[in-house]
């Protein structure tokens, strides 16, 4: 059985120190209960703990240890690099270097701008589509997250098109206003939040694949449709590839889905684990953006040299062995069986959805499609689930609405491991 000692120890100190003991709020294990696990290292799919536990790792740092923790190539580059200084402030061929990979793997854009993460490359795209358009409101889907900017911590009234309404005290109601939300996978009432706005909304963001309802997938024609209403209307099409970026394939969701977008953004795999964010789209738009256009966006360590060769390294691994998206695909296709059937003879209601390397289980017995079915998902069961799950050495995210990230140095005895630990654990719920 494991013991959280040390970690435990470490959880008090930090909270004297760190706001909550955490850097970002997820990692407090709020919505499970009980204390924080602190990771001393990780190799492939193996955390390590303070208290030299090891865990199979489900998180992947979010995403972007896509190929695993501490991958041979990435850390040589790293340590290369980091001789020659660790920051410059001025230009380097690597920005190039890893710009022009990024613009061969994805389709239909021709420039991308480098930032610090992926906050910074949501709020960055939809000042370019406000400069670009002329207008000032955007379309958000409830149960999307595009980081922690103002604009995007918004959820709408009941009304479809009422003002939005701050999730966080220090989001200004002016600020609010300007962000519209509408219920993903509901077209007629996209159509209705735009006829409500006619002719002020210069956007609309998506997870073209969510993660942060848990992992929920655009319904048949939903994307073509909204595609064609951005057309219609004259609005920006911004696909949020923070987590599907490089991850569903070389051309995220774009490729993944066949559908174009107008703008895009990256962050988790794009650093390689280091902390990067990105922005892209054709020349039409993006000639908008300082220092060419009148669109100011800037940042002292964009394109910072040791996180530009994590990156690059990572980058340039899965674009030479495209064949690492299909084994990822089939382990998690592997995964889901497994599990699916351990679910199904537990008893409990459950809903699996998947895509790519991203699952999540839900339990409930209703489809989940948006943030109102992903909400009806039994709060109880899930802790209980995670901390069974955490004692048999499996490390989920610490929240019913993430995703699994799946990396490639999962083995399948690791996922065989699971399986058999997710039927221990749901036996254990019962008792
Ligand atoms: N967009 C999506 C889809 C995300 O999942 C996240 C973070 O999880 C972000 C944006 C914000 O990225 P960051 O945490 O790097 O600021």
């Amino acid at each position: 059985m494991h013991q959280y000692k040390r970690s435990s120890e470490l959880f008090d100190q930090a909270q004297k120190y760190i706001p909550g003991g955490v850097n970002s709020p997820v990692r407090a294990f709020k919505s499970v209960g009980g204390t924080p696990v602190f990771i001393k290292k990780a190799k492939g799919s193996i955390l390590t703990d303070e208290d030299d536990n090891e865990y199979i790792d489900y998180i992947s740092s979010w995403g972007p240890m896509i190929l695993g923790h501490a991958h041979p190539s990435v850390i040589k580059a790293i340590k290369d690099k980091v001789e020659y200084s660790t920051s410059f402030g001025a230009p380097t061929q690597l920005e190039i270097e890893i710009a022009k990979l990024i613009v061969d793997m994805v389709p239909n854009i021709d420039k991308v701008r480098m930032v610090n993460s992926g906050t910074e490359a949501c709020m960055s795209a939809i000042r370019v589509a406000r400069g670009y358009t002329g207008k000032n409101k955007f379309i958000k889907f409830e149960g999307c997250y595009h980081g922690h900017s103002d604009a995007f911590l918004i959820k709408a009234g009941s009304g479809a098109s009422t003002f939005g309404e701050p999730d966080s005290p220090g989001v200004t109601p002016g600020t609010a206003n300007d962000t519209l939300t509408a219920k993903y996978n509901d077209i007629a009432n996209v159509r209705q939040v735009i006829a409500d706005n006619k002719g002020e909304i210069a956007a609309i963001i998506i997870e073209a694949i969510a993660g942060n309802m848990g992992c929920v997938l655009p319904k048949k024609g939903f994307l073509e449709e909204l595609r064609q209403i951005c057309d219609e209307e004259g609005i920006l099409l911004i696909f949020d590839e923070v987590m599907s970026g490089f991850r569903l394939g070389k051309g995220g969701a774009q490729e993944y889905f066949g559908i174009k977008a107008d703008l895009v953004t990256f962050g988790k795999v794009i650093g390689g684990g280091m902390p990067v964010g990105a922005y892209a789209g054709p020349d039409e738009i993006m000639k908008i953006v300082s220092p060419v256009g009148p669109v100011y966006q800037a940042g002292t360590l964009s394109g910072n040299p040791i996180a530009m060769i994590a990156g690059y390294t990572l980058l340039t691994e899965l674009n030479e062995k495209p064949e690492l998206f299909t084994e990822l695909a089939d382990k998690c296709e592997y995964l889901h069986k497994g599990l699916d059937q351990v679910l199904a003879a537990s008893g409990f209601d459950y809903k699996i959805n998947r895509c790519g390397s991203m699952i999540s289980i839900f339990f409930t017995n209703v489809d989940v499609v948006d943030f109102d079915t992903a909400a009806t998902a039994n709060n109880e069961l899930f802790p209980k689930f995670f901390h069974e799950m955490l004692k048999r050495g499996i490390y989920l995210p610490p929240s019913s609405f993430e995703s699994y990230f799946l990396s490639n140095s999962l083995t399948y005895e690791m996922l065989d491991k699971t399986i058999q630990a997710a039927k221990e654990s749901l036996e254990a719920m019962k008792a």
